[in-house]
């Protein structure tokens, strides 16, 4: 490992900043830079090899069956006006095109939709010049004289003040039982969010999916969308799917939790007994988990790091079923699978993997005692979200930036370690004053950090940041779009 390449700059004389991805993070922190009022055109610079700015890995898809998880009226995305993707909805028309959005009492719309909505909200900032976007993934990110110097896959060099790291969420890991064998078989999908990756399923394929959260919720509503009516077997180790959310928008009044806990068997018992309050009362138990999260970045702040460690290594698969629900649409779809006997959940894990001629073996280790049981399936679909811990080993760029000591692996490897004002902590402990990580890749430090309301107020907070900052635009050299050495 090498020490720091060169000095921090001392950031008085800041004049642009680069985005290091165009989801939903990288779009809502570059959209209140733009409307903060602090820079020139071609200074606020977005590298996104997406067409549009805002979508990302989570919504950019015009598969139908993929809904939001959450209603329109608690996305919050635009700060200042927490329905306006709602209203968005309505007046667009869009409730008219999408009947089925309308259930139980609130609109679960499209996640296509949602999409949409973001690129409205950016498109008149990127054509008046606030924002400038760079269709082209990073490859490289390198000090160069107390700047940064960024390298796009298509030859962009940029220059610039401040990085923001925003790349989301990495593909998901195949488990190393599975790799050496399936690893380029044709009916092992690795990454279900691979265009294209279905095409091939037959009708009366008999599928496995690895992983029974939301994203394995999403493989089943997509096959069944394009006609798949064969078996499909979610395995996870619990055994366990997401919850379904309540019916209505009922909501908690102030802070659930007066106290923080100081351990995790603690908060485990804080929230037992406000379930119960709330149950005995005849309110839905979902609105714990909803006012939980408003003070969740608190709470895990404020447990210490072993109990930290404790709360993933024991709570973590039953917070994550209760707090991140499937929407109506998903539960009615599960409910009906189940009862046709198309949909079977196991508890257990593959423990080896092989192929025939004709299909895929595996040894399955079944919960609760590990008992081996050998079966045979057509396509093998790895739906286990994405794999935070090895988000540095997943980019050049990261690795870069790992590799002269200026980014680490966050501590519980849950992406990568920043302080609380999103600066990246280098390998010494000190914070990179230019160098920020945004989204659910600093999850270790705040914990509750996945979903949009949340990243928006990390936005504001990093935008805030870098207004205390002094802007001169002293220091902007023009965008080159051919390589040098
Ligand atoms: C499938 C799914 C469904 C979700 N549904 C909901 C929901 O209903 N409600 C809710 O509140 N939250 C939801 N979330 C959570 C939340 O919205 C996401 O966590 C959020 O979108 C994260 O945005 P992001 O920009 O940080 O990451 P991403 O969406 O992963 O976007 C990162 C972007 O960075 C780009 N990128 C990566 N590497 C580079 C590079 N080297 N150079 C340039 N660009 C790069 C990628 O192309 C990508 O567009 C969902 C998440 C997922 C994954």
């Amino acid at each position: 490992m090498q020490s720091l390449q060169e000095p921090l700059p001392s950031l008085t004389t800041v004049s642009r900043v680069a985005i290091v991805g165009g989801g939903f993070t990288g779009a809502t922190i570059s959209r209140l830079l733009a409307l903060s009022g602090l820079f020139e055109p071609e200074e606020i610079v977005v590298f996104e090899p997406r067409s549009r700015l805002g979508a990302g890995v989570a919504y950019d898809t015009n598969d139908p069956s993929l809904r939001l998880n959450v209603a329109a009226h608690r996305m919050r995305a635009i700060p200042g006006d927490p329905h306006r993707f709602a209203r968005w909805f309505c007046e667009t028309g869009r409730s008219g095109r999408d009947p089925e959005a309308g259930t139980e009492g609130a609109i679960y719309a499209r996640r296509g939709d949602f999409a949409h909505f973001m690129d409205n909200e950016m498109r008149p900032l990127l054509e008046n010049g606030r924002i400038l976007h760079v269709c082209e993934r990073v490859e490289r990110i390198r000090r160069q004289n107390g700047r940064w110097r960024i390298e796009g896959n298509a030859g962009t060099i940029l220059h610039t003040d401040i990085v923001v790291v925003a790349t989301g969420h990495p593909p998901p890991r195949t488990p190393a039982q599975i790799t050496s064998a399936l690893q380029f078989h044709p009916r092992f999908v690795s990454n279900p969010s691979t265009p294209g990756a279905f095409q091939k399923i037959q009708q009366m394929d008999n599928i496995w999916i690895i992983g029974a959260g939301l994203t394995a919720l999403d493989v089943l509503a997509t096959l069944r969308a394009r006609g798949h009516s064969g078996e499909i077997t979610l395995l996870s180790r619990s055994g366990l799917l997401p919850r379904p959310q309540a019916t209505g928008s009922l909501t908690l009044d102030g802070d659930l939790l007066k106290r923080f806990p100081k351990t995790a068997l603690c908060l485990l018992q804080q929230v037992r007994s406000a379930i119960t309050d709330v149950t005995e009362k005849r309110l839905p138990w979902q609105i714990v988990f909803d006012a939980l999260r408003h003070q969740g970045q608190a709470i895990w702040q404020a447990l210490p790091p072993e109990e930290q460690r404790c709360f993933l290594r024991h709570l973590r698969r039953w917070f994550e079923i209760h707090r991140f629900r499937m929407p109506p649409q998903i539960k009615e779809l599960v409910a009906r699978e189940t009862a046709a006997g198309r949909l079977h959940v196991r508890a257990g894990r593959i423990v080896s993997a092989a192929c025939d001629s004709q299909d895929i073996l595996v040894d399955v280790a079944t919960a609760p005692h590990g008992n081996i049981k050998k079966d045979r399936v057509q396509w093998l679909i790895l739906a286990t979200g994405p794999d935070h811990e090895n988000v540095i080993g997943s980019q050049a760029c990261l690795l870069d930036l790992e590799r002269v000591a200026l980014i680490t692996k966050d501590p519980h490897g849950l992406g990568i370690k920043c302080d609380r004002e999103n600066r990246a902590v280098a390998w010494d402990g000190t914070p990179v004053e230019d160098l920020f990580i945004a989204g659910p890749l600093a999850r270790g430090t705040f914990g509750e950090l996945t979903s949009v309301p949340e990243i928006v107020d990390q936005a504001e907070r990093i935008v805030e940041r870098m207004r205390r900052i002094h802007f001169t635009g002293t220091r902007r050299t023009p965008i080159r779009s051919t390589p040098s050495n």
